[in-house]
């Protein structure tokens, strides 16, 4: 297994607790996994990206929010999107993804969830980074925004049909601003 570091030599001796355990628990990675910390916070806390054939590799992805709230919070992010990378394409959370989850929480005594996006203390991270947030009212996602655009603007309002002016697209859910 190969496996391309970042260039933050205090988060990689996190990654590397965390490929080392999940190999002796017996799970087989994939043949070459990098990680990648976003220049920019995002709204998830990790992202796995499988285009496999594309890069040659496996991505995770992780928000630089999380990790400045403290390295320890990462790990449970670090397990989550390593069981994703594990899976084939398409598992997303069900029930093989929560199976190897399960127990991967009681062997390493982190809280594996299946939704890490809206943990309180990345979520006070996100909103002090930008100077606009809106969240979904249905499933308190959090969207920054670095302008005041004309989505900030008109962030809550519904048009004359009764449907929000803008929305999240995933569940339909209202977008209001809360910074
Ligand atoms: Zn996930
Ligand atoms: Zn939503």
């Amino acid at each position: 297994m190969e496996l391309i570091l970042t260039s933050d030599q205090e988060l990689n001796k996190y990654i590397q607790i965390c490929i080392d355990n999940m190999t002796n628990w017996g799970y087989t990675l994939p043949k070459k996994i990098r990680f990648i910390v976003n220049k920019k916070p995002t709204g998830y806390l990790g992202q796995c990206v499988y285009d496999y054939k594309k890069l040659g590799y496996i991505a995770i992805k992780l928000n630089p929010a999380v990790i400045s709230v403290g390295y320890e919070t990462i790990m449970p992010t670090i397990y989550h999107e390593i069981i994703h990378a594990i899976l084939p394409y398409g598992v997303h959370h069900g029930y093989r993804w929560r199976v190897i989850a399960d127990r991967v929480s009681r062997l390493s005594g982190y809280d594996i969830s299946r939704c890490t996006s809206h943990k309180e203390d990345v979520r006070q991270k996100y909103l002090s980074l930008y100077p606009y947030v809106l969240k979904c009212e249905k499933c308190g996602k959090l969207f920054g925004y670095a302008r005041k655009s004309r989505i900030v603007q008109n962030a809550g309002r519904l048009c004359s049909d009764g449907t929000p002016y803008c929305w999240h697209a995933t569940d339909k859910g209202n977008l209001i601003r809360i910074k």
